[in-house]
């Protein structure tokens, strides 16, 4: 694999302004909050797989518009991103079916989306938290050691 120091906030900025445009079409805001700067060693493309494929997913979620909230910030030695969306939320006993490859609700769906991404996540030595709350949104938080 292809690792390198990478600066988090410059990794998800760039998957933003390449889906801002997509977003609006749908009337969907997507804000960062970057509490802290934080470089991790990761292999950045497979990173900013995971970023795309989290927003993505809040996108699609979020028929009725609203605001998709990237936060990053760390703790002694974790990084922690937050992706906050305002879409229908899980219903509690899908949640753990939602890593398994071919999962989907949508129509269209390959369900694959979250399987790869805990993948990277892991072979990155961290995990993703799903957190859910219906009609509020979901919360799927990336946790990476630094
Ligand atoms: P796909 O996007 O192709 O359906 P994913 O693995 O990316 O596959 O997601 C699997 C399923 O998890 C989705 O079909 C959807 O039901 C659910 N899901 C993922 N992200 C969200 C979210 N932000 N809010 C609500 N449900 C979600
Ligand atoms: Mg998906």
């Amino acid at each position: 694999d292809e690792k390198s120091e990478e600066s988090v906030s410059e990794m998800v900025s760039d998957v933003i302004t390449l889906l801002k445009t997509q977003a609006n079409l749908y009337n969907i805001d997507l804000y960062l909050d970057v509490q802290d700067e934080v470089v991790i060693y990761c292999d950045r493309s497979q990173l900013k797989q995971v970023f795309i494929n989290l927003i993505k997913n809040a996108i699609e979620e979020m028929t009725a518009g609203g605001e998709i909230l990237t936060t990053i910030k760390k703790t002694v030695d974790t990084c922690v991103i937050s992706i906050v969306d305002q879409g229908p939320g899980i219903p509690k006993h899908l949640i753990h079916k939602l890593k398994e490859p071919f999962f989907t609700t949508k129509k269209n769906g390959t369900g694959l989306g979250l399987m790869i991404s805990n993948q990277i996540i892991e072979n990155h030595h961290g995990f993703l938290k799903i957190e859910s709350e219906k009609n509020v949104g979901s919360t799927f938080s990336i946790h990476l050691p630094i």
